[in-house]
């Protein structure tokens, strides 16, 4: 199926309860700096793709164990807000640096292992969550080596500058994991997730209060990848909305879900979950952001491993959620991949008494 690249506009949305979150036009194509302003997200990392590289070359990218969002971890078989994206490989692969940028330093954390750090610039400010911010970062996790000269640099608080294609280590097993793979994460104006900026006011990491830890796979140039959504249950009264929601194992880049109840022509509701933007979560700490609000729509990641085929979730549409459905008024689920690009569907007509 084609996928459709319209923005979609929401003329006028009403909170399904107080509590939901009002839609907002999604980030993507023809956001761009039409108005001379600040670049956004995504047409910031496109116009790095040219320069950006693959950082676990013996891996291809449908070796990708773990992609960026809710899953279910496989060490723990718990649900887990994943922050980064996990490229399985072999202990001793090369890891390369994506881009060029400025080395930052070697961390150790209990559950990341052993982690390098490295800095880079935006080609012009980038606005994101109100703020414009100049440099993001990328992380590197569970190594089993780092490269020499920086650990060199490391000792002495040097700050090399890294090309993108430098070694920077190798794959490992360090901090908390069961197999070998690279967690490769990109934070964008801090390298400081929210909760550490909130508990560590004073740490000099930015006060800017959002949680900087976006789709690792902006990286990589965008795809015509194969999405598709189907609802997987009948929908009775009572029952809870199950839309599945797949695409194909190498390019598991859904970022955002929107759940509309309309009828022929207008929006009457919706209720977002974005990634990126985190509409529908709460980043305030790891524990809370790590378990899924049942209440309202949410997501039921399925495991995928990198021998699958396929990537899939659910998107759960609690029927107590859904308390004013009107005659005449249908359901629809559209899904959005980082990049703008759009998959609908529509269900629950009229005979329908959900
Ligand atoms: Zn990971």
């Amino acid at each position: 199926m084609a996928l459709s690249r319209n923005i979609f506009s929401i003329v006028s949305v009403l909170a399904l309860t107080t509590s939901s979150a009002l839609a907002a036009p999604p980030p993507g194509k023809g956001g761009g700096n039409n108005n001379n302003g600040p670049l956004d997200l995504p047409s910031a990392f496109e116009a790095m793709q040219a320069d950006t590289i693959w950082s676990v070359p013996n891996s291809p990218q449908d070796h990708i164990s773990s992609t960026f969002g809710p899953r279910i971890k496989s060490s723990s078989n718990a649900y887990d807000w994943h922050r980064g994206l996990d490229i399985h490989g072999e202990i001793g692969d090369p890891i390369l640096s994506a881009y060029d940028g400025e080395f930052v330093g070697i961390r150790n954390y209990t559950s990341g292992g052993t982690t390098v750090i490295i800095e880079h610039q935006f080609p012009e400010p980038v606005e994101f969550q109100g703020h414009q911010i100049t440099t993001w970062y990328t992380l590197y996790m569970h190594m089993d080596e780092v490269a020499a000269y920086l650990v060199t640099a490391d000792s002495n608080d040097e700050h090399p500058i890294i090309a993108a294609g430098d070694q920077i280590g190798t794959v490992g097993m360090t901090g908390s994991t069961v197999n070998p793979h690279l967690h490769q994460e990109i934070r964008v104006g801090s390298r400081c997730s929210l909760e550490y900026q909130l508990d560590n006011p004073n740490s000099g990491c930015s006060g800017l209060f959002f949680d900087p830890h976006v789709h690792p796979l902006f990286l990589q140039p965008e795809t015509e990848n194969g999405l598709s959504l189907s609802v997987s249950t009948s929908l009775t009264a009572l029952e809870d909305g199950v839309i599945e929601i797949s695409s194909e194992d190498q390019y598991p880049d859904i970022n955002r879900y929107e759940f509309q109840i309309r009828d022929r022509k207008n929006v009457r509701a919706s209720y977002v979950l974005d990634l990126n933007e985190r509409t529908g979560f709460d980043a305030t700490t790891n524990d809370i952001l790590d378990i899924p609000d049942e209440t309202k729509p949410y997501l039921s990641p399925v495991p995928f491993g990198y021998t699958a085929d396929h990537w899939t979730t659910y998107l759960v549409i609690p029927a107590s959620f859904v308390t004013n459905k009107n005659n005449g008024e249908s359901f629809r689920v559209i899904a959005t991949d980082i990049w703008g690009n759009e998959q609908s569907i529509n269900f629950g007509d009229k005979k329908v008494s959900w």
